[in-house]
């Protein structure tokens, strides 16, 4: 008889988990404490619009394909995925925008324009990204990170040092160029991974080979479409999902989990896959003598930030905006010490803005705009009504001046979304969005273990364990715990 596998959680890392595990031959049965599936990147509709609470950048468009084909399916299978044209802009200052051409002849001109001799430097800087993106997304990542024997292949090792592991993102730039914005430019996609250009690794120079060359996509629908996609997917290999069913407990006896708790009653299980946050679900769901770490533990990491968010129903076109607007247009310096050296609400934010109806008119009723916010901020911090509302108003004034119109008389749907939302909604530890940065310190086999020290067939997966936050990582850590699973079980091996 095949093995039961409980996974808790139906978020990108909880569903692959799941579908890569039935694949297998295992049952299993998700359950998910909210109403519906994908976890921070869950959906929801209001007046006509239609708002994706989270991610809104698709990129690393083969690692979305490989998935999928995993199970004989294409991407194309579940959605329509458009490459956008500029990428980007990044919004600098009054009239400062630079538009990210998506073709490299064009990219090229634009590095030269503004730093003469730049582009044959990007040249190389994106030839080595390659490289980095090709052992990184293709080796690194689908390592369990459990035992540094994984990394003693001498090829890894000499991959190691060409890897850039130890040098960081910041060096790493201004070794190539010089220019304020293109240091900008470069710096920026190392903010997904939730720590600074300083304590990244240059590795994730690998972050800006996704960026420039593979590119900025889109499913037209949102990005809840690959959430849908990958529900289709799990049902196809047998998963059972359910929903409005929080695990309150997970039970243990003699050093193994016999299932779980939830308000409807006990869920027997040969094995138990948390997708929930890790923090959670190992400081809140298990008895304190089956925990491997503690509060000081998780109380010394380096969470990514959490965001305040904005999620906005405007009744009117608006113009000098593009599907994806960054605001650099303040100090990064100061905002981010304000987010990891001196914890507060910051006080000149960067932020950003999505405009998906400029892409893709299903997502807000004809006529109208789609606009969504996004301040990063320090997590662990309180967001009364006021605080939120102060930083409605700060952003606005400057979204309004730099773009030079009025937006806020053209607001018909307004909703925002901070700390408390994300531990209500998720038990999002300390009110976290990206879970833990990606900082040397907590890379690979220094990020919490993916498989329980103390309960033998108990696995963790998602944003908080290998490889990491974002949409792909966690992708691909439902994977590399399924074949974790699979190695200590083997059911059918078949890697
Ligand atoms: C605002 C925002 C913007 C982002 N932008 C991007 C982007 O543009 N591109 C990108 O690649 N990434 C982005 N990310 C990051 C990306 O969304 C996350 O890394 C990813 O979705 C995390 O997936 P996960 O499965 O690890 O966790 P989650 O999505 O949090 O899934 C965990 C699931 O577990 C459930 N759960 C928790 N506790 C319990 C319990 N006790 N019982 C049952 N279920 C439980 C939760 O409800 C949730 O559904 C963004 C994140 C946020 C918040």
């Amino acid at each position: 008889m095949s093995k039961h596998v409980l996974v808790i959680g139906a978020g990108f890392a909880g569903l692959s988990a799941a579908t890569s595990l039935a694949q297998r031959g295992y049952q299993v049965t998700v359950l998910e404490k909210n109403e519906g599936p994908g976890g921070r990147a869950r959906v929801f509709r209001a007046e006509g619009f239609t708002f994706d609470m989270g991610p809104s950048w698709y990129w690393m468009p083969d690692v979305f394909e490989q998935y999928f084909a995993r199970f004989g399916h294409q991407v194309a299978d579940f959605y329509d995925l458009v490459r956008l044209d500029p990428s980007y802009a990044v919004i600098f200052g009054d009239e400062d925008i630079l538009d990210i051409p998506a073709g490299m002849p064009e990219l090229r001109a634009m590095f030269e324009h503004l730093e003469p001799g730049s582009a044959v430097r990007l040249d190389e800087f994106l030839r080595q990204a390659a490289y980095k993106y090709e052992v990184g997304i293709n080796k690194f990542v689908h390592m369990p990170g459990r035992s540094l024997l994984e990394f003693a292949d001498p090829r890894l090792l000499v991959d190691a040092v060409r890897l850039d592991v130890l040098q960081s993102m910041s060096k790493h730039v201004r070794r190539f160029f010089k220019h304020e914005k293109l240091l900008k430019l470069m710096e920026f996609p190392v903010l997904f991974l939730g720590a600074t250009p300083e304590n990244t690794p240059a590795l994730y120079s690998l972050m800006n080979y996704a960026d420039l060359a593979l590119g900025t996509w889109y499913p037209r629908g949102g990005m809840h479409k690959i959430v849908e996609g990958m529900v289709k997917v799990a049902e196809q290999q047998g998963v059972k999902l359910e929903y409005n069913q929080e695990v309150q407990e997970i039970r243990v006896e003699n050093g193994l989990a016999t299932g779980v708790q939830t308000a409807t009653g006990f869920r027997p299980a040969d094995i138990v896959v948390a997708g929930a946050d890790y923090h959670h679900a190992e400081q809140q769901l298990l008895a304190p003598q089956h925990r491997h770490y503690d509060e000081k533990y998780w109380d010394s990491r380096t969470m990514a930030p959490s965001s305040l968010l904005f999620y906005l129903g405007i009744n009117k076109r608006l113009k000098n905006l593009r599907h994806h607007n960054l605001f650099f247009d303040e100090d990064f310096g100061r905002h981010a010490q304000e987010i990891y050296e001196q914890p507060q609400w910051p006080s000149k934010p960067l932020f950003y803005a999505s405009v998906p109806s400029q892409t893709d008119p299903t997502v807000a009723p004809e006529g109208c705009e789609n606009l969504f916010l996004l301040v990063p901020v320090a997590p662990d911090l309180a967001d009364p009504e006021e605080t939120r509302e102060r930083y409605y108003h700060l952003v606005m004034d400057r979204l309004e001046r730099l773009t030079g119109q009025s937006i806020r008389d053209a607001v018909v749907y307004k909703r925002s979304y901070a700390h408390r939302d994300f531990v209500a909604d998720y038990h999002s530890y300390k009110g976290n969005a990206y879970g833990l940065a990606n900082t040397l310190k907590q890379t690979a086999i220094l990020k919490p273990t993916l498989k329980s020290k103390k309960v033998s067939n108990l696995y963790f997966t998602g944003q908080l364990t290998v490889p990491g936050p974002g949409v792909p990582p966690s992708l691909i850590s439902g994977q590399v715990v399924a074949r974790e699973v699979e190695k200590e079980n083997k059911l059918s091996f078949n890697n």
